[in-house]
């Protein structure tokens, strides 16, 4: 038997940012995957960001991870979106050439110290005495290991849909692991089907992109990683923007009949923010028309992406709704759409490390949690990774709270509320988002992650330097008075036309709402300020934003006072005086891990907490 302290199954977003997580923190550490050729393999569209999921990918960069970085050497049309909104909403959206992306995440793995990469199917666990002790092949090989994560994505007894034709698949033209999951559903787990679906993919040739919109990157283009810089992004090209009609959305009605999901072949649950084209003409019958985005899938290719037209009609019905679409009119499609039904567990299952609560040394990340997307399975496998290595070290596990991460809001999310659908991050997720910004993702975790040994000495020095920065110039402008009628008062008015009524500092002045920073280090008088923009940023943001984001930190405080009270494992809910059956069931049900995850259960009332609170108590 060959031996590792932390074994990571699967080599996807998840599996890979566990792998490296787990070594960077000081395990020897195995990742077992399909096929090394797919390691860092995008399933679905590539593009790594958005709304709430650039939030994840700066927070996984923040603790050294890999995604951050792989985009920057991949990404070939950048976005800021929601750039007029506050900093809180504002996130990052990389276009991502597909082997570039993977390319980048291989070398990472293949170069980390500690990590060592093998190819092979697993076919099951093994567990003694309610402990994992490793995994096993397909061909027979034994490999052991006191902790395991598993990130097997859409992989377990995974069953791809394409009309009424289905056939067993991980995604389009691989093996899915079929014994694994039938070994796993005789293990203590809870397990469930969820499908997601992808577009079929068109030869960019066959395209008239004459008469659709053009959509630029943005310029100044942003960078996703702390370390990154524009000068690793590769050549940048546009996407498109084309839109469905109402021809379209009569082709699609004429193939129901031949929709698995219509036809009651698919019994998952889809993603309710990515559903399929079929799925929004129907649920959305008013709607003439539905945007669709016209993505590059690289730049040594032809292929494009149609973001928006997710489908598993048949193949006919595919090509037909596709070529009614404006410029797709002569459109070759080179790979069909499809659905896809796989396992999962519910996460109401794991602690708060990602530990499963039934099998020690046992962690569980990404997809199979039944969260979709890139960014959350990657943001889970760091987490995953670094707790299974914290674990074979015999040390207390780390996770985040609400207030610092999205990471936090994801992992609390799911561990006291499970899903029923695939779980995608947004803003709106999170109660504290205005402290929990793209732009400060390093703040909040770099210097924990350095505390993790998640982040190296290179990028803590850099991010050391940022924050003292930061703190520098806060610290001057701060120390400089402006008097009404004095030199620095008549050079703002003449340069900005702000008159002063009373003396301030020219700190204070960034909160007016008709100033900022660069107008205020503008005159010579205040100049010339920092060149780093990062840094004037966050120095505009502190002020702006200070009496919002006091309030906040006020709220957390208060939320906190019993957020972290442990509740032991062993709790007897079962006839609590004074606490309801239907409480007792729920808190049984989930055996939250403090009294904050208690607090979060749905139905859970002030009253039934204080009555945990003086059980607790009682029991010290
Ligand atoms: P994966 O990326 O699936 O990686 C799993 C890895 O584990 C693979 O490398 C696989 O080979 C390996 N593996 C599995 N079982 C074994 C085993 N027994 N032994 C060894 N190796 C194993 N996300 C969105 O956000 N929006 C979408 O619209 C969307 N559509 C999708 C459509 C399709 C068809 C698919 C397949 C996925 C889609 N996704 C979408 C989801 C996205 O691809 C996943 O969320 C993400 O890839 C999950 O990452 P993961 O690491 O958990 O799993």
């Amino acid at each position: 038997m060959l031996s590792y302290e932390v074994i990571v199954i699967g080599g996807g977003h998840a599996g890979t940012e566990a792998a490296l997580a787990a070594a960077r923190a000081g395990a020897r550490t195995l990742l077992l995957t399909h096929s090394i050729e797919t390691v860092g393999q995008m399933s679905c569209n590539p593009a790594i960001g958005g709304i709430g999921k650039g939030h994840l990918v700066r927070e996984i960069d923040a603790l050294g991870g890999a995604m951050a970085r792989a985009a920057d050497q991949a990404g070939i049309q950048w976005r800021t979106l929601n750039a007029s909104k506050g900093p809180a909403v504002r996130a990052t959206r990389a276009q991502a050439d597909r082997t570039l992306y993977k390319a980048a995440i291989r070398r990472m793995v293949e170069n980390q110290p500690n990590l060592t990469l093998f190819q092979a199917a697993v076919d099951d666990l093994v567990i003694e005495a309610g402990q994992v002790r490793g995994a096993v092949t397909q061909s027979g090989l034994r490999f052991q290991a006191p902790a395991v994560v598993l990130t097997a994505g859409t992989f377990l007894a995974g069953r791809i849909h394409v009309g009424l034709r289905n056939h067993p698949g991980g995604r389009a033209g691989e093996a899915p692991a079929t014994t694994l999951a039938q070994r796993l559903r005789e293990g203590p787990f809870v397990v469930d089907r969820l499908k997601t679906g992808t577009p079929p993919r068109i030869d960019g040739r066959s395209l008239d992109y004459s008469v659709m919109a053009e959509q630029p990157g943005d310029d100044p283009r942003p960078v996703f990683s702390f370390l990154g810089s524009v000068h690793e992004h590769p050549r940048q090209v546009s996407c498109f923007i084309t839109h469905t009609n109402e021809r379209t959305h009569e082709v699609i009605r004429g193939g129901l009949d031949r929709s698995p999901m219509y036809a009651g072949e698919i019994e998952g649950v889809g993603p309710r923010y990515c559903p399929s084209i079929e799925d929004k003409v129907v649920r959305f019958a008013d709607k003439a028309s539905h945007q669709v985005f016209v993505e590059p899938e690289g730049l040594d290719t032809h292929e494009i992406y149609p973001n928006g037209i997710s489908t598993s009609l048949p193949f006919d019905v595919q090509l037909e709704l596709v070529r009614t679409m404006a410029g797709f009119e002569n459109a070759v499609i080179t790979r069909p759409g499809y659905a896809i039904e796989y396992d999962y567990f519910d996460p109401r299952g794991l602690k708060a490390s990602l530990e499963t609560k039934a099998v020690a040394g046992l962690f569980f990340a990404g997809q199979i949690n039944g969260t979709t997307g890139y960014e959350e399975a990657a943001a889970q496998g760091l987490l995953a990774g670094l707790n299974a290595a914290r674990h074979v070290q015999q040390r207390d596990a780390w996770s985040p709270r609400r207030d610092q991460a999205y990471l936090g809001v994801l992992v609390d999310d799911l561990v006291t509320h499970g899903t029923t659908e695939p779980y995608r991050m947004f803003t709106s997720r999170a109660e504290y988002r205005l402290q929990l910004r793209e732009d400060n993702a390093d703040a909040r975790l770099t210097p924990i992650g350095r505390e993790l040994g998640l982040v190296d000495e290179a990028r803590f020095t850099a991010y050391a330097r940022k924050a003292d920065a930061v703190a520098a110039e806060s610290a001057r402008l701060k120390a400089i008075w402006a008097t009404p009628g004095g030199a620095l008062a008549r050079e703002i008015e003449a340069g900005t036309g702000v008159v002063l009524s009373r003396e301030c500092t020219a700190l204070d002045l960034i909160k007016r709402p008709e100033l900022d920073y660069a107008a205020l280090v503008g005159l010579p008088l205040l100049g010339p300020g920092v060149d780093d923009p990062a840094v004037a940023e966050q120095v505009e943001i502190g002020v702006k934003y200070a009496g919002y984001l006091d309030r906040q930190a006020e709220e957390v405080q208060r939320q906190r006072r019993h957020e972290d009270t442990a509740i032991p494992d062993d709790f007897d809910y079962a006839g609590l005086p004074g606490l309801s059956a239907e409480l007792q069931g729920k808190l049984a049900g989930v055996r939250p891990e403090t009294i904050g995850q208690a607090q979060r259960i749905p139905g859970m009332t002030p009253a039934a907490i204080s009555l945990l609170l003086v059980q607790l108590a009682r029991r010290k």
